[in-house]
């Protein structure tokens, strides 16, 4: 992971604080991006999507569902088209070129992955990472990570 620094904490103590985090997130977060979800099962990545998507006016957080069936999700909003991604059923590069994703990096698109990490090259310079930790019962701990 090259030269990646910790730019931004927080800790939330709800599902809810979560959302709302993702929706001031949403501000942050120009197109086209990768942005990689990182944590282990339950560590909030789906939920802080919904409010991502709510702060792009792409979905209401009732309609964001975990695509790890689906693998992608879509949602459009008025400046920006969200692709919500779940590579966790994703075992090979091959499985990968499949999805397309390098056609879903449009000018206007934002990729959030869910366990992105298993690939590497989706690591780019420019990927943000977004690594969340539970601590305790309903602590959550969300870093920000770039360059
Ligand atoms: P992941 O996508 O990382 O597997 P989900 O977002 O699907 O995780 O699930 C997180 C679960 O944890 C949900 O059931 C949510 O209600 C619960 N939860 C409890 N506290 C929090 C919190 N602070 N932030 C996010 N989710 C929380
Ligand atoms: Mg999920």
């Amino acid at each position: 992971m090259p030269n990646r620094t910790v730019t931004h904490e927080t800790i939330t103590h709800s599902a809810d604080e979560t959302i709302a985090y993702g929706r001031g997130l949403a501000a942050k977060l120009s197109p086209p991006l990768i942005v990689l979800l990182r944590g282990d099962l339950g560590a909030g990545k789906t939920t802080l999507v919904k409010g991502i998507a709510e702060g792009f006016s792409a979905a209401r957080a009732d309609d964001v569902t975990s695509p790890t069936f689906t693998l992608i999700h879509e949602y459009r909003g008025p400046q920006v088209t969200l692709f919500h991604i779940d590579l966790y059923r994703i075992d090979t590069e091959r499985e990968l070129e499949t999805l397309g994703l390098d056609d879903l990096l449009a000018p206007g698109s934002i990729l959030l992955i869910e366990w992105g990490e298993k690939f590497p090259r989706l690591l780019r310079d420019t990927t943000v990472e977004i690594v969340l930790e539970q601590t305790g019962k309903s602590g959550r701990s969300i870093q920000l990570r770039s360059r």
